[in-house]
């Protein structure tokens, strides 16, 4: 990432990245003034949630979400309209979440969040670990249609009216990939910044538009943390394949990532009101679904974890 002795495209500083999309280089403190700028302007676009929100930040303690506890901490102080709630799931991945749920509530601890937690072996009887045993390959699918149901259960615990989750524009880019090679026309043509329908709490994901890199090159500029050890299913999914390719993409040609990302909004502003809303509410945990069930609660029913306790 440095360039050696390189100056700043807005300053006199030494640039310590180059940012290929734009073809700019940028010093620590200009990088970190853009972050903090595109946040907010994220926000701004996305519509901020009102004033006297209780915001439920995802907190798994890795670099992502601990850049978003800090950013949207600076952001509710500063504005004195919002309240933040920490939450963190511990999906149950041996050798991995140890550490990072530690870093979890260190960070919690340091901007005097609250936190509160909540295990997959707790609310659904059993961890990703033993769900995905010999079937590696399913658990980042697993794990984020469960993660997505445990973060809601923590929040609606805490009363929060929306949820805050860390996914980067990488994040993102992996995802629009995958519903292109699972051919899932629905997800694609979906608007994913559309929230908060009927009976759904609102997300938010004030990071979406900024690259890994960058969000990862803000936290060791700001002190905000040390590396942490990687979950060992990051490379046995299909979203591990995306990853590698949409990264050597990113490589070769600059702006890939922010290219598909935007290719697919508009996919979906253009078919706006053709992808149907879930009517109907979910028979095991009242959440809003489009058949019997819950995306979740089919996934347990299919598996061997008890069901999802009730509102
Ligand atoms: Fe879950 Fe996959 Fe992320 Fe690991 S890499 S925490 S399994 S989504
Ligand atoms: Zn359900």
């Amino acid at each position: 990432m440095g360039n050696g002795g390189t100056g700043c495209s807005r300053c006199s500083q030494e640039a310590v990245y180059l940012q290929r999309a734009t073809g700019r280089h940028l010093c620590s403190a200009h990088l970190a003034g853009e972050v903090v700028d595109r946040v907010r302007r994220t926000l701004a676009a996305d519509g901020m949630p009102p004033a006297g929100s209780l915001v439920a930040v995802a907190l798994s303690g890795g670099k992502d979400s601990t850049v978003l506890l800090s950013l949207l901490q600076g952001i509710a102080r500063e504005t004195g309209e919002l309240d933040l709630v920490a939450i963190t799931v511990d999906e149950g991945i041996s050798g991995y979440r140890e550490e990072t749920l530690r870093a979890a509530a260190a960070t919690a601890a340091r901007y005097g969040v609250p936190h509160r937690t909540g295990s997959f072996a707790g609310l659904f009887g059993r961890t990703l670990d033993q769900e995905v045993t010999g079937q590696e390959h399913r658990a980042c699918a697993v794990c984020g249609v469960l993660r997505r149901k445990a973060l809601t259960i923590l929040a609606r615990e805490a009363g929060a009216d929306c949820i805050a989750t860390g996914h980067n524009l990488d994040d993102e880019a992996q995802s629009v990939l995958m519903n292109w090679l699972r051919g899932d026309r629905d997800r694609l043509l979906r608007d994913p910044l559309q929230g908060g329908q009927r009976g759904f709490l609102r997300r938010i994901k004030p990071l979406r538009e900024i690259p890994e890199k960058e969000v990862a090159l803000y936290g060791v500029i700001t002190g905000l943390f040390t590396p942490m050890p990687e979950c060992p299913y990051r490379h046995a999914a299909l979203r591990g394949e995306a990853r590698a390719m949409l990264n050597a993409m990113e490589q070769r040609f600059p702006g890939t990532l922010e290219r598909l990302v935007q290719g697919q909004r508009r996919l979906a502003r253009g078919a706006a009101g053709q992808i149907p809303a879930p009517v109907g509410s979910c028979m095991r945990c009242g959440e809003p679904a489009t058949g019997p069930l819950c995306q979740a609660c089919r996934l347990l029913e299919e598996g061997c974890f008890r069901p999802v306790r009730h509102r």
